[in-house]
C-alpha cells in the first residue's frame, strides 16, 4: 500500500466513471430493436424512426407537442380522500403512490390542461399509463369531471387522450364507483352541445374501456393500440382458442366499426384540429398551425339587432 493505491488511483477511476454515459441515452424498440437516441426518439413524438411503432408518451410530453406553442395551462382537480380503503399488497396503498410520484414526477395519472390547438381552444385531459398503468381510481375520475366541468363552464371541446390498465384495485369498489361518474360527466358535455373526442392509445382497458373511453362523439386510436375490456390472453385462456391476428388491435377494430379512425401520432395534432373546427362550425384550417379565425378576411360585424336575435 502506498499513495498511489490509497490517493492517486481513487482519484483517477472517479475521474473516467464520470464519463460514463447513462444507461437512458438508448431506448430500444420493442418492435423492431432498433436503438433509438432519446433526443431524437423525443423529437419523433417518441415513434421509432424505423418502423413507425408508438412508444408510450406521457401526457405532459404530449401537451406540449399537441398545444400551439407548446403552452397550456393546467386545470386543476381536485384531491381525493387518500388511501380510503387502507389498502395493502405487497406493498401500502400510500408507498406505491409516493413510488409512483416520485418515478414519474406527475402527481396522479390523469392531466387536465387547457389551451389552443390550431388557434383552436379546448380543453384536454391525458391519462398517464407510466404512473400505475394509468390505473382509474378517484383521482382520475375527478380529473374528468373537472375537464368537463371546465369544458362546459368556457364552452370549449374536450379531447381525451386514454391509456390504462383498468380500475385501480387499491381502491375497490370506490374505483369502479368512477365508471358512472366519468359517464354522467361525459353527458353533461354533450347537453351543453359540446364535442367529446376520445384518441386511445396503447393500452386501454377494463372499466376504462368500459366507461369514458367508449363515448366519444369521434373515436380515433392510435396505430397499432390495444383497445379491450378483457385482455387477449385471458379471452384465450378462458375459450381455449387461438384469437385471430391482431385482434383488439386498432386497426381490427376500425374494421370492424368499433372507431373512426386510426391516425398516426404526429398527424394527430392536424386531424383533431380539422375535427373540432368542423364540429364547433368554425372554417376548415388552412394550416394547422396558423389558422387562426382573426386573421381570415374580416366579415363584417354583425349588426345588434342580428346578435339580439341569435341570443334569443
Ligand atoms: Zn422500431
Amino acid at each position: 500500500m502506498n499513495w498511489i493505491t490509497n490517493y492517486v488511483r481513487p482519484r483517477i477511476n472517479s475521474l473516467f466513471s464520470r464519463r460514463e454515459v447513462p444507461e437512458n441515452l438508448w431506448t430500444k424498440c420493442p418492435s423492431c430493436g432498433t436503438m433509438l437516441f432519446h433526443r431524437e426518439l423525443a423529437d419523433n413524438l417518441n415513434v421509432c424512426t424505423n418502423c413507425d411503432h408508438h412508444l408510450a408518451i406521457t401526457p405532459r410530453e404530449r401537451f406540449t407537442a399537441l398545444f400551439d406553442g407548446g403552452v397550456f395551462r393546467e386545470v386543476k382537480v381536485p384531491e381525493p380522500v387518500a388511501d380510503p380503503l387502507q389498502f395493502r399488497d405487497q406493498k401500502k396503498y400510500p408507498d406505491r403512490m409516493r413510488a409512483a410520484q416520485k418515478s414519474t414526477g406527475e402527481k396522479e395519472a390523469m392531466l387536465v390542461a387547457e389551451g389552443e390547438i390550431g388557434r383552436t381552444p379546448i380543453i384536454a385531459a391525458g391519462q398517464d399509463f407510466s404512473f400505475m398503468a394509468g390505473s382509474m381510481g378517484m383521482y382520475v375520475g375527478n380529473a374528468i369531471i373537472a375537464a368537463a366541468e371546465r369544458a362546459v363552464q368556457t364552452g370549449r371541446p374536450l379531447v381525451l387522450f386514454s391509456a390504462a390498465g383498468g380500475a385501480r384495485m387499491q381502491e375497490g369498489i370506490l374505483s369502479l364507483m368512477q365508471m358512472p361518474r366519468t359517464t354522467v360527466a361525459v353527458q353533461m358535455l354533450k347537453e351543453a352541445n359540446l364535442p367529446y373526442v376520445v384518441v386511445l392509445t396503447h393500452p386501454t382497458t377494463g372499466g376504462v374501456t368500459a366507461s369514458y373511453a367508449m363515448l366519444g362523439d369521434v373515436q380515433i386510436a392510435e396505430p397499432n393500440a390495444l383497445i379491450c375490456f378483457a385482455g387477449p390472453r385471458v379471452i384465450e385462456q378462458t375459450i381455449r382458442e387461438k384469437l385471430p391476428e391482431g385482434f383488439q388491435r386498432a386497426e381490427y377494430l376500425l374494421e370492424h366499426g368499433m372507431l373512426d379512425r386510426v391516425t398516426h401520432r404526429k398527424a394527430m395534432k392536424d386531424e383533431l384540429v380539422s375535427i373540432l373546427r368542423m364540429m364547433t362550425g368554425q372554417p376548415a384550417p388552412t394550416r394547422a398551425d396558423l389558422p387562426a379565425p382573426a386573421t381570415e378576411p374580416a366579415l363584417p360585424e354583425p349588426s345588434p339587432e342580428e346578435t339580439a336575435e341569435k341570443a334569443g
